[in-house]
């Protein structure tokens, strides 16, 4: 393992190598991304419509739900760090994770997301939610 060299790779650099790790993707996992980054997004519209005003929902979310403009950067951000992760074969779940891909303002505000959305994605989206838990 190479947590240590990583913290210092450039972003630049990085972001080269998981877009190299997106194109070699197996059928699997690029399944697993793709499913992965709708997860979260609908994670990310559930949040908004439980949390800011319908009015403000101008934007449309990476699953295609209306979400605010604040959330629309969160989703991107999520999405795109799901893009480049390079975990995506190995991981069970971002909390188990030991690259912390995220930057701390936004780790804190996926991490509210989740706290909301986790539990109402059991009657919403149930098979993404299982999922989800179960690391697939
Ligand atoms: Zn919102």
């Amino acid at each position: 393992m190479r947590f240590g060299r990583l913290k210092e790779v450039g972003y630049t650099r990085a972001m080269t190598e998981n877009e190299q790790n997106t194109a070699r993707d197996s059928a699997p996992i690029a399944k697993r991304r793709s499913r992965e980054k709708r997860t979260i997004s609908q994670m990310v519209a559930l949040y908004c419509a439980g949390n800011h005003p319908a009015e403000e929902r101008t934007e449309t979310a990476f699953c295609g739900e209306p979400v605010c403009p604040a959330c629309k950067a969160v989703d991107d951000y999520s999405v795109t760090r799901t893009e480049r992760c390079r975990q995506m074969a190995a991981k069970t779940s971002c909390d188990q994770c030991p690259y912390h891909c995220y930057r701390p303002n936004e780790r804190e505000q996926i991490r509210a997301v989740m706290r909301y959305a986790g539990p109402r994605m059991i009657t919403k989206h149930p098979v993404a939610a299982f999922r989800h838990l179960l690391g697939r």
